[in-house]
């Protein structure tokens, strides 16, 4: 038989390659912005015609090439960044890894003109799908230029995948907007359609943010700076009025990288509590710098997640630095890093880290939080101060045992089962000892937590199977945290198989529940994760009570007579029917002897 293997042409090997480099117009903008950063520009000009689709031009003033080196730049694996395995890890430029340029002459009509500041003559290079087609002499500024012309023209498949060009454009935009805010003192423009879109000049970070953004970013930005051991972190954060109902104005860089980390989005949002409409959405731009060893980054050129190897404790500083942003601007109450002494002096008086500060300051507040929702609950639903003061009675008169351990339940010997709801959140019901107001909400979850967590004990749950199985891409953690909890979420009812890499197939899900198998699955995910942080409960208990706040009724749900009496009978079956798995009330009992005072006097 003959030998049938053959080493691909190198055209074809970079088309390959080309793919994972370049997805789409956005990412052959950061590439070609990225060169020019590293090569020392101090202005770079950005030219975009029809999405990038039919034109993605880069104009520096950096260093430029020689004709050799432009030559050079167009192979895979060329690059004047690194020489040794060794040097990857003392990195300080943006690419490294030679391809960028490669790939995108693989898959493009791309033109090149470039000079050393100190020849006459610049290069033209023409090339056409890696192939070059015209080399010669050119007169040119000093700098490079390159132009990226009908991006994928010979991958037709690849051109058809992509989207809009209102969608492309918004992908570009953001590309941009990310590098101007992590180089404000570089010069920026870009050209869309022959339309000046943005023309930044040279300037401090809060300029850059307000000639980004508009000018009335001018007086609502708020400064951010903190340095521990651990990290340093500065850059701006936006006053709660400026919170958008959408995402998009939100930047975290690490090393001047930006990056993706949902923990870190969660410490900076949760840092805003209570300042900020539900579903809104701050603005920042915060630069974290922190010793590489202490990252785990994904050298993949396009990947933007990143994890940390102590992502509590950054999690802290982070949280705190913005919280002390908030509060140094009043915005919200300030933290005082030297006056809690108590705090400082805690463990046999040696004085907490930063770090362990950070820590203690950030459960405090979650504590404090859960209070303010517990008070809120009753400040809501009545006017009076008398219930104020009797808030702290209450909370004793409030521990009932479940009715199956106990006789005296708070239901019992009741003839009449008069219900009511009340503005749609609580269910209001007379009992023996008073007025019972059950909020909804909690009760449910209540419910639905001591159901699940007896599935993933015991008995597992029904599933429904999808009429159509949808699939799920996960972040690289997440995915690794699904398969570690594989036979709980089965538990719970979810089927599902690994589907390619960080993608599972949901093909099913707990019966019962209606919506999106796949939102489910996220949110499920998400909420376990946020509960890992905040609530510190094992994994069984985290998933049950997760699955739980995801599925159970909001309050605003209207009810029926039949569903009210269910969910109270169903409540107060519950081994633990006093709270939520959070800690928050799911009932009030107004004390039938505080209303007969309300009356004697
Ligand atoms: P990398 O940036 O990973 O080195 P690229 O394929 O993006 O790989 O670029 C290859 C090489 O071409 C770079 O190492 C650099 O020497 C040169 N180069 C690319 N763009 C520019 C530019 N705008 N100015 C000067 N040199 C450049
Ligand atoms: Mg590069």
């Amino acid at each position: 038989m003959p030998d049938i293997i053959q080493l691909l042409p190198d055209a074809i090997a970079n088309q390959i390659a080309a793919g994972e480099v370049v997805q789409r117009p956005a990412s052959a903008v950061k590439e070609l912005i990225e060169n020019a950063i590293d090569a020392g520009a101090t202005s770079i000009k950005l030219i975009i015609k029809e999405s990038g689709k039919a034109l993605i031009q880069v104009i520096d003033n950096g260093q430029g090439m020689s004709e050799t080196d432009a030559r050079m730049s167009l192979e895979r694996h060329a690059t004047s960044k690194i020489r040794t395995a060794d040097d990857l890890f003392r990195l300080r430029t943006m690419g490294f890894r030679g391809e960028a340029l490669a790939s995108m002459a693989a898959v493009s009509q791309m033109e090149m003109k470039t000079r050393l500041p100190q020849e006459d003559l610049g290069t033209f290079l023409l090339v056409e799908g890696s192939e070059v087609k015209k080399q010669e002499p050119i007169a040119c500024e000093k700098g490079t230029s390159i132009s990226v012309k009908n991006l994928f023209y010979n991958i037709p498949a690849r051109r058809n995948f992509l989207k809009s060009n209102g969608v492309e454009m918004s992908h570009i935009t953001e590309e941009f907007q990310r590098l101007a805010l992590a180089h404000p003192h570089i010069a920026f423009s870009l050209n869309q359609s022959d339309e000046l879109v943005y023309d930044l000049p040279s300037s401090k970070l809060s300029q850059r943010i307000v000639n980004l953004f508009g000018k009335n970013y001018q007086s609502q930005l708020a400064p951010v700076q903190e340095e521990t051991s651990l990290l340093k972190i500065t850059g701006y954060i936006g006053r709660p009025e400026l919170a958008k109902k959408k995402r998009g104005e939100q930047f975290i860089f690490v090393n001047n990288r930006f990056i993706r980390n949902n923990y870190l989005g969660y410490a900076i949002t949760s840092a805003y509590e209570g300042l900020l409409q539900e579903g809104s959405f701050p603005f920042y731009a915060l630069f974290v710098d922190i010793d590489p060893k202490h990252v785990d980054v994904n050298v993949h050129p396009t990947k933007t997640e990143i994890k940390f190897d102590d992502e509590r404790a950054v999690y802290g500083v982070v949280w705190s630095a913005v919280k002390q942003a908030l509060g140094a601007h009043n915005l919200s109450p300030a933290i005082d890093f030297a006056a809690d002494v108590n705090l400082m002096g805690k463990l046999n008086s040696q004085p907490l880290s930063r770090e362990q500060y950070y820590d203690e300051q950030f459960n405090n507040s979650l504590q404090r939080s859960n209070l303010q929702n517990w008070e809120k609950i009753f400040e809501q639903e009545t006017n009076s101060r008398l219930l104020d003061r009797q808030l702290t009675e209450q909370k004793t008169f409030l521990r009932f045992e479940s009715s199956i351990n106990k006789q005296e339940s708070p239901l019992a010997d009741e003839t009449e089962k008069n219900l009511f709801q009340f503005q749609q959140q609580y269910i209001v019901r007379a009992t023996r000892h008073g007025i019972m107001f059950i909020n909804q909400q909690t009760a449910h979850e209540c419910i639905l937590f001591e159901k699940y967590l007896a599935q993933l004990k015991g008995t597992p749950g029904n599933s429904q199977q999808s009429l159509f199985p949808q699939t799920l891409t996960l972040t690289a953690p997440d995915f690794a945290l699904a398969m570690e909890m594989e036979r709980e979420i089965y538990a719970l009812g979810f089927r599902f198989e690994v589907f390619g890499k960080n993608a599972l197939l949901i093909s099913g899900m707990p019966a019962e529940i209606s919506g999106s198998e796949k939102e489910l699955f996220e949110g499920l995910i998400e909420q376990f994760k946020k509960n890992q942080s905040e609530l510190h409960l094992p994994i069984r208990e985290n998933l049950a009570q997760a699955l739980a706040k995801r599925t159970a009724m909001k309050s605003g749900q209207k009810l029926s007579p039949e569903e009210m009496e269910a969910l109270v009978g169903r409540l107060f079956s519950c081994p633990n029917p006093n709270y939520s798995p959070e800690g928050r009330p799911t009932f009030f009992i107004f004390d039938s002897s505080k209303i007969e005072s309300y009356f004697t006097r």
